[in-house]
């Protein structure tokens, strides 16, 4: 059984609640919540699972586990692999290599390697799409909904959550009594509100709201600033990802938002690249 605790945080003179799933076991992160309904579940047929993104995903990480825990082969596709990360792996790559995942590189990108990977659909094998953006990951999410909301209404909480896919906040919204807020990492507010109407069946969520973040950041891209708060987050005694989380927090901090739970979504995993191409750029 998923379950994981919530503990108290002072940041820059400030109280905030966490929810852990940093700490869930055997694996960890939104990604375990996203692919709780194929870990918890029968699959007789089911032989293998096929899915494609970026070389240092931490989607890709976590089928990895979750393949090794089911006895289900693992293949990945993926448009590069630089020959650095070949010859020196590390990260979320390397996790999943020696998780067992076969990791092939494909000569496609955006909707044609998406149709490709779909076209490899049989009885034997189940597909997921990039970053987990599926249905079956409400089934999970929903149990963290359970898992905190009466914490939240109790003590008078909103939840905060950076977004990717949006997948995540948006299924914690539907099974929430109370106010989730979150900010686009990835795309744009429109790229969020895309993603969300592709999970709905045109249900609209009352309790789901974007925020603006203080400036437009390029996902993945390197800013003094988000390396400056993750070193500080890290300083107050948790350790975030490096990707989304610096986000999140900067957007906490420039709308002064007080009375939060905020979810840690996990992938530390797929830190050590981030962190290598940081330190080199400004310590
Ligand atoms: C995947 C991921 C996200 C984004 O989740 P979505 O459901 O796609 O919005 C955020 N943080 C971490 C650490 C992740 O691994």
């Amino acid at each position: 059984m998923l379950s994981s605790p919530i503990t108290p945080f002072i940041f820059k003179n400030n109280f905030y609640h966490i929810k852990r799933d940093d700490l869930l076991k055997p694996f960890e992160g939104n990604k375990a919540r996203k692919f709780y309904y194929f870990y918890k579940n029968e699959f007789p047929n089911i032989k293998r699972v096929i899915s494609f993104g970026s070389n240092q995903s931490n989607a890709m990480y976590s089928l990895s586990k979750l393949c090794k825990l089911k006895g289900w082969e693992f293949i990945y596709f993926t448009n590069h692999i630089p020959s650095l990360l070949k010859n020196n792996p590390h990260g979320n790559y390397l996790g999943a290599l020696k998780n067992g995942a076969k990791i092939i590189e494909i000569d496609l990108k955006g909707d044609e390697l998406r149709h490709y990977v779909l076209s490899l659909k049989d009885k034997n094998c189940l597909i997921i799409e990039e970053g987990g953006r599926i249905k079956e990951s409400e089934y999970g999410i929903k149990l963290l909904a359970q898992e905190i909301n009466d914490y939240c209404k109790k003590n008078d909480l909103k939840v905060f959550l950076p977004s990717g896919t949006g997948t995540t906040a948006y299924f914690l919204a539907k099974h929430l009594e109370v106010e989730v807020l979150t900010v686009a990492c990835v795309g744009n507010e429109e790229y969020l509100k895309r993603q969300w109407s592709y999970l709905s069946d045109n249900q609209e969520i009352k309790n789901l709201t974007i925020l603006p973040p203080r400036r437009k950041y390029h996902f993945g891209k390197l800013y003094k600033n988000l390396y400056d708060i993750w070193k500080e987050l890290k300083f107050a005694g948790i350790e975030f990802d490096l990707l989304y989380d610096p986000i999140g927090w900067d957007t906490i901090l420039f709308h002064d938002l007080k009375n939060i739970l905020y979810i840690h979504q996990g992938g530390l995993q797929g830190n050590f690249s981030m962190l290598k191409r940081y330190q080199r750029k400004y310590d």
